[in-house]
C-alpha cells in the first residue's frame, strides 16, 4: 500500500480505537464522587422541569479550573434557575464573588430564589451571588469594572457568544480564565453546513465563527475539548 494508504489506515484505525463519548460519560459520571445534597437535588429538579443545566464532565471541568484559578470573582452569562451559580460558589475559595446574567425573567425569579436559600454570603449580611436581569449583549456593556474577572462561564444562547465576546475578553483578568459551553451542539458542529437542517444552519454558523474568533483572537490561548457537549477553556494571555 502507498505511504497515503497507510495513513489513511492509520487514522482509521485510530478512530476505531477511539473511546466512546457516552460511554467515557457514563464512567465519569460513575467516579465522580457525588457533590453536597443541595446541589445534587436542585440538579434533579431542573432536569425533572427540563432545565438546560451544566453536565457532570462540565462540573468536573469547571471544578478543576475553580481548583486551579481560586477565582475571587467569576462572571457567568446564562444562569438559568441558578444551579451552575451555586456549584461554583460550592467549590470557589470563600467569599468569592460571582455575577450571573439571565434575560428569562421567570428563571430569574427560580435563580434569585435559589441564592437565597442555598447562597453562602458575607458576615455583613451581603449576597455573594449578584443575578443581572437582562439581555446579557446589553448588560455587559454595562459593566464597567475592565480586567476584573478571573472567570468567565459562558452558558447562554450559543448563536450569541459571538456577541459576547469583545466585552469577555475586557472584562477577563490577564491570566484568567472563560470557559464556553456546548461549542459543539450536539455533534452538529462537526458536519458540514450542508448537513445540518436549514433551521440549524444560521446558529451552526455562528458557533463555528465564535469557534474561529476564539483561536484566531491573539489576546487569548484556546483549548477545543470534546468535554460534555463540547467545551473551549480560553485564558487571556498575561504579557499583551
Ligand atoms: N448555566 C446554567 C446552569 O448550568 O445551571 C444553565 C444556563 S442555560 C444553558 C442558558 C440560559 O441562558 C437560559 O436560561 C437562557 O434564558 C439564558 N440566556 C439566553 N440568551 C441570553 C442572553 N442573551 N442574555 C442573558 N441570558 C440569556
Amino acid at each position: 500500500m502507498s505511504g497515503d494508504g497507510d495513513k489513511v489506515m492509520d487514522r482509521y484505525e485510530r478512530e476505531a480505537a477511539m473511546p466512546d463519548p457516552a460511554r467515557m460519560e457514563v464512567l465519569i459520571e460513575a467516579m465522580t464522587p457525588p457533590g453536597p445534597d443541595h446541589l445534587q437535588g436542585l440538579e434533579q429538579e431542573a432536569l425533572s422541569a427540563g432545565v438546560p443545566i451544566i453536565r457532570p464532565q462540565t462540573q468536573n471541568l469547571i471544578r478543576f479550573f475553580l481548583a486551579v484559578k481560586r477565582p475571587s470573582r467569576i462572571l457567568e452569562i446564562g444562569t438559568a434557575v441558578g444551579f451552575s451559580a451555586l456549584f461554583m460558589q460550592h467549590y470557589a475559595p470563600a467569599g468569592c464573588r460571582i455575577i450571573t446574567i439571565e434575560k428569562d425573567p421567570g428563571r430569574a425569579e427560580q435563580a434569585r430564589g435559589n441564592f437565597r436559600k442555598f447562597g453562602k454570603g458575607e458576615e455583613s449580611g451581603r449576597e455573594n451571588i449578584v443575578l443581572m436581569e437582562g439581555d446579557a449583549a446589553q448588560l455587559l456593556r454595562e459593566i464597567r469594572e475592565d480586567a476584573s474577572f478571573d472567570m468567565l462561564f459562558m452558558d447562554a444562547a450559543k448563536g450569541q457568544y459571538i456577541r459576547f465576546l469583545p466585552d469577555a475578553i475586557r472584562l477577563l483578568a490577564p491570566g484568567g480564565i472563560m470557559i464556553t459551553d456546548n461549542i459543539l451542539q450536539e455533534g452538529e458542529i462537526l458536519s458540514s453546513r450542508f448537513a445540518v437542517t436549514r433551521r440549524n444552519r444560521t446558529i451552526h454558523a455562528r458557533m463555528r465563527a465564535y469557534i474561529r474568533a476564539l483561536m484566531e483572537e491573539e489576546r487569548l490561548e484556546t483549548l477545543l475539548l470534546p468535554t460534555g457537549d463540547g467545551a473551549a477553556v480560553s485564558m487571556k494571555k498575561a504579557n499583551l
